[in-house]
This record gives C-alpha cells, structure tokens and sequence, in this order.
C-alpha cells in the first residue's frame, strides 16, 4: 500500500522524538526573548573538556581527514577494549568493537541485525523514548512490562520471567537510565541474569551510555561482567555524549560477540560507514589521557549537587512525588494527583510559567514528566519555584 505522500508502511508509523520537539519549542520562546527554563534537555550542558577538543584539532591539522574503516580507528577500537576490561569487567578485543555515529547508530544497527519480524523485544516502562520505534523499524513487536515507582521503576526477575514467550528474542536494559535515573543494584542484575540464563535464546542490550554518571553509594555495573555465561548473550552499547559532554561529536560504541558485530559493521559499511575521522581522535584523547577523570568527575560532582538541590526542592512541592534517582540527569516526577495528562501539564508548564520539561506519555508513562538537571543551578531553582506556583495553582 502507498501513503498520500509516497512514504513506506515503515515510516508512516514513526513519530518524531518528543523530546527534540519540546526542547526546540522552548528554544523558539528563548528566541522571541521570554525567560524560559529549559528542564527538558537530553545532555549536559558542559562544554567538551579542553584537551579533548586539542585532540580532535591536532588531528585535523594533521590531516587526518580521510575515509577510515568502517568500524572505527584501530586505535579507537583498542582503546574502547581497554576500557571495557578495565573499568567494566568485560573481556572483548578490539574486533569485538564497533564505533558508530552515537549510541543511537549503535542501537538502530543492533535493532537491524538481531530483530526479524514475529520477534519480540521485552522493554520496561518507563523507557527511552527512541528503543520502541527502533524495534517497530526493524518489523519486531515491542512487549511493555509496566516497573513500579516503589521498585524504583526497575524490572524485576519475577517481572521479567511473566514477559517471556518462546518469541522473545531481547531485553532492552538501560542502567543508569533514562528517564528515571534508576541505576540496577548487584543484587537486582543478578536475580534478572538467573532468569536471562533459563532462556537459550534471548539477547540482552545493556544500554550504559549513562555509566559514569552515578551518585551516592550507586555503583555502575555491567551485566556482562557477572558471569562468563552471560558474556555472549549480552551486547554493550554505550557513547561519548553523556560521560565527555560530547554529544555534538556523534561518537558511540557497541561491544558483543563477533558474528552480531560484524553483521553490524557490514551494515554500517552500507550506510554511513566510519565516523568522522577527526572526531574519532577526540574520542581517542577521552580515554587515554589522564586529564579525562579529573574532568569527568567534575561535571559528575556537579550533576550531583544539582541533583539534591532538585530532591529537596520535590520534597517541598504539592501534589507530586518521585523516587531518588541514583543516576543519568534526570528525574521523573508523578503527576497523577494533578488530574492532568502528562500532555496537558506540559504545555501548560511551558505556556504559563515558562518551565520546559518532557511529557512522560513519550517515555510509555502519561502520569509523569521528565524533569532534566543538566541546566545551572540559578535555572534549578528558577524552574523549582515556577512549579511550586503551578502546583499550587491546581
Ligand atoms: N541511550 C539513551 C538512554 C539516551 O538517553 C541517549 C541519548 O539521549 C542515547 C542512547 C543516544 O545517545 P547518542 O547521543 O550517543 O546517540
């Protein structure tokens, strides 16, 4: 069948990402002059370290501004496996290692070569916004399983364990994640590898591009590094953006066993082969100079003051509530005592009071919205007051 305007069964379905949209409507009411507070923003809002950006000038001035692999720079690829090893746990080589342009490529090639249709892909809710309409692209089924506020909005065995079907082909894991913050304890990864481990034939993407963003006693943890068994089954993807504050360089990777990490690079050989080639040298720098965790650690400490001035500005407001989240940058507030859908309550936020943030119903969650404190403190407490207005006004 043919659209009105030519498109495929494919696309017809997508919707455009919410969170792009209400950030460009917020950055169009900042434009016209108005004073708005921008809560909704899907990165931090920290300049890319210094010697980083050196890097990626050095290389440019060098020349190198050619093609590459495919997959990545060999020394990008070897670094990427350094890493793993050391910070995580996980024993990959470097071939095992695909560069790709953000964890979003990463995740779409994953999508593509793993799913086949009459698949379906366990995904918790709430979840990133872009995981469903990846697995739709694909042909596969998405199958929701709804997590709880008093779990921590985190999936649990017995959860898991209803979700199964002798189609389920993956589960989608997203720790720290987006939009709750929710970080999975050892305990909680360990009672969901059991369940994993029962099935033969399910997958398991660990999207960990939040990783270094972490607070408190929260610790980031790999799944793959809890035992040689799980390994094979799962396939790491993670990126530059969020850790480097690099989200404009468009640079993610994916770590997994080598026939799904090949069938990946052979499909991005076809579409947008290497990432820019000087941009992979900054990557380079990010994590081999010893510069890098001092700056890490800087935005880290400050997303996590930010983060506690946010709890207790919460605690003070009617009508809503949250869990503490214990990592990422943002934090999901339920709204369901206003009455109001996640929809309604957002315009009326950013119409009356000049506060942007992310209608929940775009992460599968229409009693919450999605507050971001990767924005400065003075804005913080800005947007605090003008909700305790808004609130107060219902
Ligand atoms: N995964 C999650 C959970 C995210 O929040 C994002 C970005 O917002 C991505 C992946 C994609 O990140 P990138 O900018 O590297 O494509």
């Amino acid at each position: 069948m043919v659209s009105a305007a030519g498109l495929s069964q494919r696309v017809a379905r997508l919707s455009p990402s919410a969170t792009l949209s209400i950030s460009a409507l917020a950055k169009a009411m900042q434009a016209e002059g108005l004073d708005v507070c921008i809560l909704s923003a899907g990165e931090p809002d920290f300049d890319t370290p210094e010697h980083i950006r050196a890097a990626a000038i050095r290389a440019l001035q060098e020349g190198k501004t050619r093609y590459g692999p495919t997959a990545g720079i060999p020394a990008l690829r070897q670094a990427v496996a350094d890493k793993l090893r050391r910070e995580n746990g996980l024993d990959y080589s470097p071939e095992q290692i695909l560069i790709s342009n953000g964890g979003k490529q990463t995740l779409f090639n994953l999508a593509m070569v793993l799913l086949d249709p009459g698949d379906e892909v366990i995904l918790p809710v709430p979840y990133w916004v872009s995981y469903p309409e990846m697995v739709a692209l694909a042909g596969a089924q998405v199958v929701r399983v709804q997590t709880q506020e008093a779990q921590g909005f985190k999936l649990t065995a017995d959860q898991l364990r209803q979700a199964l079907t002798p189609r389920s082909k993956l589960l989608i894991l997203n720790s720290p994640a987006n939009p709750t913050g929710a970080v999975y304890h050892r305990h909680e990864l360990e009672a969901l590898a059991e369940v994993i481990l029962s099935v033969p034939h399910l997958y398991v993407v660990c999207d960990e591009i939040y990783e270094k963003l972490v607070y408190g006693e929260a610790r980031h943890l790999s799944l793959g590094s809890l035992s040689p068994e799980l390994l094979p089954r799962t396939i790491l993807s993670s990126g530059f953006a969020k850790a480097y504050a690099m989200t404009g360089w468009r640079i993610g990777y994916l770590a997994g066993p080598k026939p799904i990490v090949e069938a990946a690079i052979s499909l991005q050989s076809h579409s947008t082969s290497n990432v820019c080639t000087f941009a992979q040298y900054g990557a380079l720098e990010a994590l081999t100079s010893p510069l890098s965790a001092p700056a890490v650690e800087k935005m880290r400490q400050e997303f996590w003051r930010r983060r506690d001035l946010m709890l207790e500005g919460i605690r003070t407001l009617p009508k809503v509530s949250c869990p503490e989240p214990e990592g990422a940058f943002y934090i999901f507030l339920n709204i369901s005592q206003t009455g109001l859908s996640s929809v309604e309550f957002c315009q009326r936020l950013l119409k009356e009071h000049h506060v942007a943030a992310v209608p929940g119903v775009a992460f599968g969650a229409d009693h919450c919205i999605r507050l971001s404190y990767a924005a400065d403190r003075v804005t913080l407490e800005k947007g605090l007051e003008r909700l305790h207005r808004f609130l107060s006004s219902l």
